[in-house]
């Protein structure tokens, strides 16, 4: 059985927890959720997922719960990292604003509320490279950053919407502007927990 983690010093942590099962389920994976409030837990876990929610806070947060160097470990160890939104912001290399100290765990610029001029929350079909099939995807922004550079040869990016990048993969690392744990669609919870090539997973014969 894997053990997924759902850092939770803030943010919407029961959708994304629901939707790693979920995806969990349709790799035919066994998987443990747990939430994250305290350090000590994330050596424990195989796959870990950033949420959404307001990145200056979840930014103080994981440095003062001394969850920051622990999720920069996970990665290191080539584990796989799932970041929404305000995710998405902590773990870049630069979110732009001094109230952020960034995880630089995708090699990105992004801009926060990037969106948001035009409208708080809208919901977008994405085509997004890599997932099982062709549908598109039902994304849902709000108040969603935009990255502005992602042009580091280590970063793929898997979605453009306005002709901005609005999902990236660096390595173990996939991070979406938008909240894929807000839908019923589990398809890029799947790709970056269990079909990323470039991260560790314990094999399903481990378990
Ligand atoms: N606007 C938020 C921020 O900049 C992110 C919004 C979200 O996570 N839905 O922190």
């Amino acid at each position: 059985t894997l053990r997924a983690g759902v850092v939770a010093v803030q943010g919407d942590v029961a959708e994304h927890a629901a939707a790693i099962e979920r995806a969990a389920a349709a790799h035919d994976r066994t998987i443990d959720v747990e939430e994250i409030r305290t350090a000590g837990a994330v050596p424990d876990c195989d796959v870990l997922a950033l949420p959404g929610g307001e990145s200056t806070t979840i930014s103080r947060l994981l440095h003062d719960e001394g969850i920051a160097a622990e999720v920069e470990a996970h990665v290191a160890a080539g584990k796989p990292l799932f970041a929404t939104c305000a995710g998405l912001i902590v773990a870049a290399t630069d979110a732009g604003d001094d109230r952020v100290d960034e995880l630089g765990l995708i090699d990105v610029t992004v801009e926060r509320n990037a969106f948001g001029r035009q409208a708080d929350s809208f919901e977008a079909p994405l085509d997004v490279q890599g997932l099982a099939d062709d549908a598109p995807f039902p994304a849902v922004f709000i108040r969603a950053p935009a990255i502005d550079d992602a042009s580091s040869a280590a970063v793929d990016v898997l979605a453009t919407w306005d002709g901005r990048p609005v999902a990236v993969r660096d390595g173990p690392v996939v991070g979406t502007a938008f909240h894929p744990e807000l839908t019923r669609d589990s398809r890029i919870h799947g790709l970056a927990f269990f079909e990323n090539d470039d991260a560790v997973l314990p094999s399903a014969t481990a378990e």
